[in-house]
């Protein structure tokens, strides 16, 4: 359960941004996460409830704002959203083109008081 350490890095950057925002409580902690980042949403549910635990973030609710996968063919010089997990540019259908976007794990906002 990998998710469990990697949205324990999220809530310590989170908390710390709130305290220096002179802040008691975290109300909303909202992600960003790439389709292609390897999380799945059901585990990053349950690992943002153990996480948070004992944080000034307990109560907090936890937004998930997905982000498309983009490939990029440098064949082709254009961008594309892939069909499959290959990457296959559709124009010329080299596989494993390059992920422009899709592999975030990131705070993009946060709800205090
Ligand atoms: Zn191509």
């Amino acid at each position: 359960m990998h998710e469990v350490g990697m949205i324990q890095n999220i809530l310590e950057a989170a908390v710390v941004r709130a305290k220096e925002e002179g802040a008691q409580h975290i109300r909303v902690v909202q992600m960003r996460v790439g389709e292609a980042s390897g999380v799945m949403p059901d585990s990053l549910e349950f690992a943002f409830d153990v996480a948070k635990k004992g944080t000034i973030a307990e109560d907090a609710k936890l937004q998930v704002e997905k982000v498309p996968v983009i490939c990029y063919c440098s064949n082709c010089n254009i961008e594309f959203l892939p069909t499959s997990e290959l990457n296959e540019c559709p124009e010329c259908h080299q596989a494993y083109c390059e992920v422009r976007q899709g592999k975030e794990f990131e705070l993009a906002f946060l709800e205090v008081s």
